[in-house]
């Protein structure tokens, strides 16, 4: 998993709902990935919530707030 996968899969995360696989994969990623760490201000709540809960739509502010985060690191990225 690449920094443009993570982020990949959390853009289809605020989409929808958690699901533990990419739960799993973004957790490991960032076990080994230190810019992603240093963004993980809004991954760290997303990390939360998948410890939290199997499987639940998130809040909306919670999405919101990753929405920016991703268009705003993708961007500076090109
Ligand atoms: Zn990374």
């Amino acid at each position: 998993m690449t920094c443009r996968d993570l982020f990949e899969r959390l853009s289809e995360y605020v989409d929808g709902e958690l699901s533990q696989e990419i739960c799993e994969e973004i957790q490991r990623h960032m076990e080994g990935c230190e810019p992603c760490v240093a963004f993980a201000k809004t991954l760290k709540k997303t990390a939360e919530l998948c410890r939290r809960l199997p499987s639940r739509p998130i809040p909306p502010e919670v999405a919101a707030d990753l929405r920016g985060v991703l268009v705003t690191h993708l961007s500076k990225r090109k």
